[in-house]
């Protein structure tokens, strides 16, 4: 199998069984199912607030200011630009590649993974726990509201299987709830890739904006990240006169495009090797077939680990953190005890959901600045 063959074969079809919506609708007239759902994300209310929601941070620890670090959104933009170029590459389903990217974060609260965190620590007490793809679910399945035909956005089954499954399996004993999604079998391909397009993105973003940020150093890099040091090495001695900025940006752009191009090597390698034919064989796999090669993988876990290590545990990472986890405890706090202040329609959802989940649905909805004012104004 050659560097550019297809897999289309593989191909999840655009007038298949995954095109089943929970409401049926009639076809449209020139847009595949999937190209609507791709719209229908990038129009929802929930979408747009990825602007306002932090990636890793929106503003540099200290004074230094920046106003070009990655948000939510544009995060969520370039792992949409890194899955289309898999998907087209492969053959894939480009329209549902890139709806999973446009949807894989949406779910996600305020002020990145400490805000993750912190919602998942405050809800133990009540034996519940927070997973940013489940709420992803709940989002598109419910709280947006923009048909009157139907609440939420009637997304495909393809889409709303990839929200749940492309970056994790869920037990089908511990998820009756989720059972018409195939807890069993693995996701199409189109799925599988965009948890390794969220990976090549940020690994790289997060290299440029450390090193934007001032939290890392470019000698660190250079240092700690192999991968970085060859094609930054290699851009210094081509190009003697660039900036170090210019040099460590074409350090991480190189970086990404090996990262890619592996990727699509090994997945061609893989379906080869193992015999696949069809998609109902990726499926019954003992593995997800979406996978890096194993020198890749190394070099990928060795990134990583330098990230976590020098950036997203950092000592100037820990007060954002910080105030992250303070903020929401205590507005999840104060609304557990004054529940008549949350919106008339989440109040609503009470009944149904409980206290505890219904005010985390609204919280996990804010953006940074939202919750800030929100606490601001209640003087907590
Ligand atoms: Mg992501």
């Amino acid at each position: 199998m050659s560097e550019t063959s297809s897999l289309a074969h593989l191909s999840v079809s655009a007038d298949g069984e995954l095109t089943r919506r929970t409401h049926t609708e009639q076809p449209h007239a020139y847009r595949s199912p999937f190209a609507r759902d791709n719209a229908r994300v990038l129009h929802a209310r929930a979408f747009r607030r990825l602007a306002g929601k932090t990636q890793v941070f929106t503003q540099a620890p200290g004074s230094k200011p920046g106003d070009h670090f990655r948000s939510r959104l544009t995060h969520t933009l370039e792992v949409a630009q890194i899955a289309r170029t898999l998907a087209t590459s492969l053959g894939l389903n480009v329209d549902l590649t890139e709806t999973l990217a446009l949807v894989h974060d949406i779910g996600h609260p305020p002020f990145g993974h400490a805000g993750e965190k912190a919602l998942d620590h405050t809800l133990k007490p009540f034996g519940l726990s927070f997973d940013h793809n489940l709420h992803a679910l709940r989002i598109v399945t419910w709280f947006e509201e923009r048909y009157p035909a139907f609440r939420g956005l009637n997304l495909t089954l393809g889409v709303r299987e990839g929200i749940i499954k492309h970056s994790r399996n869920y037990a089908p004993d511990d998820h009756p709830e989720l059972a018409e999604y195939f807890l069993d079998l693995r996701p199409p391909l189109e799925a599988q890739l965009i948890d390794l397009a969220d990976e090549i993105a940020y690994l790289t973003a997060d290299i440029e904006d450390g090193i934007d940020s001032g939290i890392i150093e470019i000698d660190a890099v250079h240092a700690g990240v192999p991968l970085f040091r060859g094609f930054h090495s290699e851009a210094q001695s081509r190009f003697p006169n660039a900036t170090p900025r210019v040099l460590a940006g074409e350090a991480t752009r190189r970086m990404l495009n090996a990262l890619v191009t592996d990727l699509l090597t090994h997945v061609r390698h893989r379906i080869q090797a193992e015999g696949i034919l069809t998609l109902e064989a990726i499926r019954h796999a003992p593995n997800r077939l979406a996978t890096f090669s194993p020198a890749m993988e190394a070099e990928r876990m060795t990134a990583k680990r330098f990230l976590y290590a020098n950036l997203y545990n950092s000592s100037d990472m820990e007060a954002i953190h910080a105030e992250a986890a303070k903020v929401i405890e205590e507005l999840f706090a104060w609304f557990i005890t004054n529940p008549d202040l949350l919106p008339e329609d989440h109040r609503a959802q009470v009944p149904a959901e409980g206290l505890a989940r219904t005010v985390t649905d609204y919280i996990a909805g804010m953006t940074d600045s939202f919750i800030e004012q929100t606490w601001a104004r209640l003087a907590l």
